[in-house]
């Protein structure tokens, strides 16, 4: 699994990076950038709990 972050939604209210600092990383942008280029398989289920909760609808999961 990976993601990509849709920058021109992304607003930085950080519940990605609050669920998984593992994996994301609001900058001082405040736009969330991804950790890791591959989501490790244990953080996969959290991951699909990040993309649900984001208000944005800005990160997108490509398996
Ligand atoms: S939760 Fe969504 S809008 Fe907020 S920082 Fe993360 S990706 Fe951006």
């Amino acid at each position: 699994m990976k993601v990509i972050i849709d920058h021109s939604l992304c607003e930085g209210h950080s519940r990605c990076m609050d669920d998984l600092p593992e994996v994301f990383e609001v900058r001082d942008d405040d736009r969330s950038y991804t950790l890791v280029e591959t989501i490790p398989a244990e953080l996969e289920e959290q991951v699909r709990k990040a993309v649900s909760v984001c208000p944005r609808a800005a990160i997108e999961i490509i398996d």
